[in-house]
Parts: structure tokens; sequence; C-alpha cells
């Protein structure tokens, strides 16, 4: 038998977290973003759930051709653009739309040979200063793109760096409005944390990301319950021993753990070489047989230890659940998981493993 692990993709979850982000921004076509092999879910997985969005919009050549090969005629976008000049021949082939942050992106698109022009997106650097033109460099690059006959319509976008916390989106907007008004185009402003907390923002496109997978981009002020989202990955396993311990025994390496009192635990197939992640430390919650319960000292890479106090009918065999749906209508938020081991759902979700072996569910 192999490791009794596995991670679980729920379409309906999709489904419904697609529907909050229409009905944040009913006014707006919705991207679903499917960049890092869609959040770590995997594009082929999620594409059911997701193929109800208007778009797909993601950083790499080599995930467009995977969302094209299953079918979608729709529009794709890169978020990034073009990383070299001969990119712009798969953007024709496939019917790439492109971000143009930078003029060296320009100057490969003047060069490019195409019979049907690229709509493109100008990406302005309204102050996260990653990419993006500057406000005073938007108008020469945006009179360029204008000019040239590879480019049909253009749009506009910009990024938050604080949707989500407290500094807010107001001087971003600001200098976006004040360096676009007069621009005619399509607007792409809003991520997921945009989308759901600040409504007032004009959107022609929304770019849902997280949202879409069921992780709440404001945690831990809100949670996926205040913004009706539903877990969209579970990752469970099983109890494979069970450890009965006498005050003063240790568990796990390095002994970061020592029991006050006589102690039933259990050991999980489920490590940090499965994603789990290893700065999780004692009382990170998880459920067993449904009940929630937390770890017990350090992650190893295969196995962890969990609490079997609130679960005494618990052995050989039960099943955990890391994060994600239990049985019995239990739910354990990865950003709760998240949260205790000092990082975002995002990025345990996109650190699954490769060894673990995924299925699709409703
Ligand atoms: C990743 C990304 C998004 C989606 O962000 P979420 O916080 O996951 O919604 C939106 N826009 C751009 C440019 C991105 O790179």
């Amino acid at each position: 038998m192999p490791r009794p692990i596995e991670a679980l993709i729920h379409t309906g979850a999709l489904v419904n977290n697609l529907a909050r982000a229409r009905a944040a921004a009913p006014d707006a076509r919705v991207w679903a973003v499917v960049k890092a092999n869609a959040y770590g879910h995997g594009i082929e997985r999620v594409f059911e759930g997701l193929r109800g969005a208007d778009g797909f919009a993601l950083l790499d050549l080599g995930e467009a051709e995977r969302i094209r090969a299953l079918g979608w005629r729709g529009p794709v976008l890169l978020l990034e653009g073009c990383f070299e000049a001969r990119d712009l021949e798969r953007c024709s082939r496939l019917d790439l739309w492109h971000a143009i942050h930078c003029d060296a992106q320009i100057d490969w698109l003047a060069a490019h040979k195409t019979k049907t022009p690229h709509r493109v997106f100008l990406k302005m650097n309204s102050g996260m200063n990653r990419l993006g033109f500057r406000p005073e460099a938007l108008r020469t690059a945006w009179a360029r793109l204008n000019a040239l006959p590879q480019v049909d319509e253009i749009s506009l976008m910009t990024h938050f760096s604080d949707a989500d916390g407290e500094r807010g989106i107001a001087h971003q907007l600001a200098t976006f409005d004040a360096a676009t008004h007069d621009l005619p185009g399509e607007r792409s402003l809003s991520n997921s944390a945009a989308t759901l907390r600040h409504r007032q923002v004009r959107n022609d496109w929304v770019r849902a990301g997280i949202l879409a997978y069921g992780s709440a981009p404001d945690h831990p002020e809100h949670d996926i319950h205040h913004w009706g989202l539903q877990p969209t990955m579970t990752l469970r396993s099983k109890l494979i021993a069970v450890q009965q311990l006498q005050p003063g025994d240790t568990v796990g390496y390095g002994s970061t753990f020592v029991a006050e009192r006589p102690q039933r635990i259990g050991i999980v197939a489920c490590g940090y070489a499965d994603g789990y992640p290893r700065h999780a430390g004692t009382d990170t919650p998880v459920l067993v047989d449904g009940v929630r319960t937390g770890t017990v000292g350090r992650v190893s890479m295969d196995m962890l230890a969990v609490d079997l106090e609130p679960v005494p009918a618990a052995g050989i065999g039960s099943e955990v659940t890391l994060w994600g749906r239990g049985p019995g209508g239990g739910l354990l938020a990865i950003d709760d998981v998240a949260a205790v081991a000092d990082t975002i759902g995002y990025q345990l979700m996109c650190a699954l493993a490769q060894r673990v072996p995924v299925r699709v569910t409703d």
C-alpha cells in the first residue's frame, strides 16, 4: 500500500469561490489567476472548476500552452508579459494578451512580425515598485504602443501593495487615476484583496487569485467564512502509529516537546517533504477523525506527531486532515495552519510536494 497521504481538489469549491468574486465585482469580468500551476493545485485539475471565468491570467508560456491544450479559446493574459523577444512568437501563435511593463518589451514588439495585432495591458507602477512605468513615463509608453501596427487594443493595469492591510489603496488609486484619467481603454486594478475589500475601485477586469482557492487574502482580520469562501484543497493522511507518553518523555528531533503528564500521541504520515511547513510548532491545528487537535514537537521530513487527548478513540488508520475538509463536515482553513507557521495560505498551497498524489473531487 502507498503512504496514506493524498490531496483532494474540490471542483465545487472553485465554482463557489469564483461566484464570490463575481458577486464582489458585478460590473467587471473576472480573470482566474492560475499562475504557479494554479497556486499548487494543478492547472488541469482546476480547469473544470474555473472555466466559468472570463479569462485565465498566468505568468508562464508553458502554462498558457496547457490552458490552450485544455481547449480554452477565451482570453489568456501573461501578467508579466514576455521575458524575451522570441516569446512574442508564442504569444501570436497562442493568441495571448500580454502585459507591457518596460521599454524593452515595447522594443521587442516593435520588431515583431505578426499577422494579427496583439492586445496588451500597459502596466503602471503606482507605488509597488516591482513592475511598470512610473506615472511620468506612462504617456510616452502609451503613445509608443498606440503607434505600433503590432498593437490592437491597449488596456491599463496596476497592482496594489496594501489592499489587504492598514495602508490601503487610496494613495495608489490616486496616482493611477491622475496619470490615466484621459487615456482610453479597459482597466484592471484589483487583486483578490482589493476585489473583496475595496469595492469602489472601477475595474473592467478583476484578477482573482487566492480567493478562488479558498484562502482569505486578509487573514487574520477576516477568515474564509466571512468572505463566503470554501477550501479548494484538502491535504489528508492517516495515523500510522500511536505512542503513550509518560511525564518527562520527549517527542521528535530536538526534543522540543516534553510531556508533563501521561499523554497519547499519534504519528501522521505527513512531513515537510510533502509540503507541510516545518516551522509549524507545537499546537498547529489539525483534525483527527474530524476532531480539532494540535501538533506536538517538530515536523520531520515524512512524519509529524499530534495530540490524541481530544480523540481518545483514534488509532492507527484514523484520518488526519492537515488542512481543508475533514470527515463529518469539519473544516480546517489553510490560513489557520499558515498563521501558526508564520506564513500565508498562498505559500502552503503552492508548496504541495510532487510526491503527494492528487485527486479531483466535487
Ligand atoms: C498573482 C497576481 C494576482 C493575484 O493575486 P491574489 O492576491 O492571489 O489575488 C493579481 N495580479 C497580479 C499582477 C499578480 O501577479
